[in-house]
């Protein structure tokens, strides 16, 4: 079993988490079975109650952990791994764990503290990832000279010690500033970066540094000379304006992967991208174009929606169609009358005129709380009307719902009694179980569930006819059964069931090109080399109707 440790220096926000997903990506096209694992320092258990202005996206794995979004970029560069809580530590479940032992007297009278206790807790926490792998890549969140990422470095170099420095490998990502007045890089913020991670007794074996242009080898031989790197082992992680997933081929050019597996003492194998390659062709050299509206709340926030984002792209690259994304935010639409006008006055970029005419197709994301539906709302029956591919995702099924039953089956107070506890006509509620427990973070409805598709659907055309199939939600509210058989004399499809509950985890529109909602989050388990079926159907929609 072999280890690589991930840790961040100068700054925040350098993509520690597309860093560790892309050598990740190069093992496992090197044949390696690899896996992932993040070390969080907030004390939160997890992000699940966080806000998504404070943490982006909250992203879910199979078992239904809630986890950090750098979770879903290893998922996105990798085909073979598989995440699950274990995968994503953060330091409050490091103390919870602790503690709580502590006071079931397992430890046995001893004083309790972070070394060993602590840091020992979190060593095991880093074997039990690697576990059924060859390799296993840990990212250490935050930057080196945090107090709070301390234990977790610590725990690091213990870790390297006990497992033998050939099984494991330090790779810090620094940042390189390139200082335009005098015309050069600068290498001191990384030395001192490397000083701080020494003073732990970690002496990194690979740095990649973050730069707006190519490292000269005098650069290179600085940085090596003076964190005590081999000068082979000093990577220049250019910042690139195409796409994340052009990583994996760049950093295998630069020799990273050879160094990598020097570095492990394993055997050198190179990595076969070709496939990956031309996805990532595919998607730059497009042969259609698409517009998607994402009409959501969070629009204005590049991570609260990520995975959506990056589902979009997956299936543009299959496609060979370039997505531009038009972001609306429904909380300006809010109270307002449905007209194409008042979507324009929103200030959209590229929107003038005649906005549906621009418009391919509509994505109305998930999402908790009132704010917004109401523009979510109007965004759906537009799209109904207009006969524009719309797409909802969990809150977004729950919309085209409200929108069914307001303006087909004309109950015009429908609604939600997640926002309107009063409404007369629930069509999305509580189940009754959920209500005797509504107590923050523990009603939710997280990770994998069956859903049975119903044949002669879109749903089981996107999917390739299988009969069951799973994806991931995170949800506390369900469509309301009893409403079931008037929606289907209005011509709306269920078309997908929880074989489990009986719950509706799909519903679709005869008569419309594709107006299709689905309780569950598809993005979540999309990746460039096996796009969502239903991402990839939606696109497919968006390019065939809107020719
Ligand atoms: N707020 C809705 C619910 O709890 C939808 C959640 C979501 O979109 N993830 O059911």
């Amino acid at each position: 079993m072999k280890y690589i440790f991930i840790t961040g220096g100068v700054c925040s926000s350098l993509g520690k988490g597309v860093c560790a997903a892309s050598i990740a990506c190069l093992l496992e096209h090197a044949g390696f079975r690899v896996t992932l694992q993040k070390l969080d320092p907030y004390l939160n258990i997890d992000p699940g109650t966080m806000s998504p202005f404070q943490h982006g996206e909250v992203y879910v794995t199979d078992d239904g952990a809630e986890t950090d979004l750098d979770l879903g970029t290893y998922e996105r560069f990798t085909q073979h791994a598989s995440f699950s809580r274990i995968n994503s530590v953060s330091t409050g479940q490091i103390y919870d764990a602790v503690i709580r032992r502590e006071r079931a007297g397992g430890y046995l009278g001893k004083t309790v503290q972070i070394i060993p206790h602590i840091t020992d807790e979190i060593k095991a926490r880093i074997k039990a990832a690697g576990k059924g792998h060859d390799i296993l890549l840990v990212e250490i969140g935050g930057t080196v000279g945090d107090i709070e990422s301390v234990p977790f470095l610590e725990a690091i170099r213990q870790f390297a010690f006990d497992v033998g420095r050939e099984n494991a490998v330090f790779i810090h990502l620094t940042l390189v500033p390139w200082l335009s007045a005098a015309g050069e890089a600068k290498t001191k913020p990384t030395q001192h970066s490397v000083k701080e991670l020494m003073q732990i007794g970690i002496v990194p074996d690979i740095l990649m540094c973050r730069t707006l242009h190519d490292l000269s080898v005098e650069m290179r031989e600085k940085l090596a000379l003076f964190c005590n790197v081999d000068r082979d082992g000093v990577f220049a992680a250019r910042n690139i304006d195409t796409t994340i997933y052009e990583i994996p081929q760049i950093y295998r050019e630069q020799g990273l992967l050879s160094k990598v597996l020097s570095k492990l003492h394993l055997e050198h194998k190179d990595a076969d991208l070709s496939e990956w390659n031309s996805r990532v062709r595919r998607w730059l050299e497009p042969e259609h174009l698409v517009t998607i509206v994402i009409a959501g709340k969070y629009t204005e926030l590049q991570d609260a929606y990520k995975s959506i984002y990056e589902a979009l792209m997956h299936a543009g690259a299959h496609h060979s169609a370039k997505i531009r994304i038009l972001r609306v935010d429904t909380e300006l639409l809010d109270g307002k009358t449905p007209s194409e006008s008042v979507i324009i006055l929103d200030g959209l970029e590229g929107a003038h005129g005649d906005f549906f005419g621009q418009v391919s197709g509509i994505l109305i994301p998930g999402g908790f709380g009132s704010r917004g539906v109401e523009g979510m709302v109007m965004m759906a029956r537009l799209a109904r009307e207009k006969a524009i591919p719309c797409f909802g995702i969990c809150l977004g099924m729950q919309v085209m719902a409200i929108d069914c039953a307001r303006h087909i089956l004309g109950l015009a107070s429908a609604n939600s009694s997640e926002f309107d506890p009063g409404t007369p006509h629930p069509v999305i509620s509580l189940l009754e179980e959920q209500k005797k427990v509504m107590d923050m973070g523990g009603t939710m409805r997280l990770g994998s569930y069956d859903a049975v598709i119903v044949s002669g659907t879109k749903m089981a055309e996107a999917y390739g006819n299988i009969a069951v199939v799973s994806e991931r939600h995170r949800h506390r509210y369900e469509f309301t059964s009893h409403y079931r058989p008037q929606f289907e004399a209005a011509g709306v499809l269920f078309s997908a069931i929880n074989p489990d509950n009986d719950l509706v985890e799909g519903i679709e529109l005869n008569g419309h090109p594709w107006y299709l909602g689905v309780q569950s989050h598809p993005e979540f388990k999309s990746r460039l080399s096996a796009p969502s079926p239903l991402f990839a159907a939606f696109v497919e929609a968006a390019i065939t109707t809107r020719l």
